[in-house]
């Protein structure tokens, strides 16, 4: 009933998330969640909001959980935003830092979401062409522009970039708001954060859904200047007071606390990810290097889409970009346990062996 539909719904191009089936002995390799569980700690100090409290409004700040992520990063919790998921942390960021009279610039392949934003905001936006081996280049980015944002490593290559680079773009645009979407930062690349305190455009965001296991809860923060967050707040209390509710505070909470969980799992998918390579390799496709929990990759004979396509007959599910068209050959894959690792790698072997 388009008819009564604001103006601005016309002309909207929604973001497209991976399929979440509900298939019994799905191998699911789709949307980068994380193969282990949460901490238990965190599961503990779920159920214990789970109760009578929950007849009362959350804390609309979240207190207790920015003063973890602050002492987790030591830095302030006045230089911390937290929302529910990192989308909604990245739509305020959009709204709040990004919208100018010059265009927001980003990579010609990243994520997807990006552009999104700015069609629901009006934000005009530049993309900028990774380099023939999918790098993003710092010097390509010193060009008019109302703001910059990348993800950190990049999606969906799992390419990262040095912290020495970030800075030298940090150097080069003092005048714009820089935003590292750090998203996979934890499964091997450097992050921005230890950058906040000398650079007040510099803006950090971070999810508990892939390092922390925690895609279901819902819950994403940024770490910046307290200019930067204070921008975001505004935003933030002009939408929704309450984004976290009490379950996601307190579970967000314990898990940032949990180090020793945190850092065994990551280690995990770490191992993992180097072995994969390997059997992949061995297959004769060709891996980018990835510092996320995921890996991009392709056959030289065989397309992309071809490739998930048989995968998913055998149920296994994996992620497959039809544009830029210089990413079609590709497929995307979640790092999960070696089991459904090893399923991945023996079911590509049939398929490659059977119709060569
Ligand atoms: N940034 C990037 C680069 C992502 O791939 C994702 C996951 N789709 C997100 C942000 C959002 O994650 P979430 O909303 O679950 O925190």
């Amino acid at each position: 009933m388009s008819r009564y539909w604001s103006a601005v719904v016309h002309g909207l191009t929604p973001y497209v998330p991976g399929e979440q089936p509900r298939l019994p002995n799905l191998v699911k390799l789709n949307t980068n969640e994380n193969p282990y569980g949460p901490s238990p700690r965190a599961l503990e100090a779920l159920l214990g909001e789970v109760g009578e409290n929950l007849r009362l409004y959350p804390d609309p700040s979240a207190d207790r959980l920015k003063q973890a992520i602050a002492a987790c990063y030591e830095v302030t919790p006045q230089q911390v935003f937290v929302g529910n998921g990192s989308d909604e942390v990245l739509a305020h960021t959009f709204q709040a830092l990004l919208k100018h009279d010059k265009p927001l610039l980003f990579p010609d392949i990243s994520y997807s979401f990006y552009p999104v934003y700015c069609g629901l905001y009006g934000i005009e936006y530049q993309t900028v062409a990774l380099s023939d081996r999918f790098e993003i280049r710092v010097d390509d980015y010193p060009r008019p522009n109302g703001g910059i944002i990348f993800p950190n490593p990049n999606a969906p290559t799992g390419i990262s970039l040095p912290l020495t680079e970030i800075e030298r773009l940090l150097e080069l645009n003092p005048d714009s708001v820089v935003v590292v979407d750090e998203a996979y930062v934890d499964f091997g690349a450097e992050s921005a954060v230890p950058l906040v305190n000398r650079y007040p455009q510099l803006l950090v965001i971070h999810t508990l859904s892939k390092s922390r296991s925690l895609a279901g809860l819902r819950v994403g923060y940024a770490i910046g200047h307290p200019d930067l967050i204070d921008a975001l707040n505004r935003v933030k209390d002009s939408f929704n007071s309450y984004p976290l509710d009490r379950c996601a505070i307190a579970a967000a909470a314990a898990a940032i606390e949990d180090r020793a969980y945190f850092e065994s799992t990551c280690a995990r998918v770490i191992a993992t990810r180097a072995s994969l390579v390997k059997e992949l390799e061995a297959l004769g496709l060709q891996v980018l290097p990835s510092a996320a929990n995921f890996v991009f990759a392709r056959h030289a004979q065989r397309d992309g889409a071809e490739l998930t396509a048989k995968l998913r007959e055998r149920s296994i599910i994996v992620r497959h970009f039809k544009n830029p068209a210089r990413i079609a050959p590709f497929m995307r894959i979640t790092v999960g346990t070696e089991e459904q690792c090893d399923a991945l790698v023996s079911a590509l072997k049939e398929i490659l062996v059977v119709s060569v």
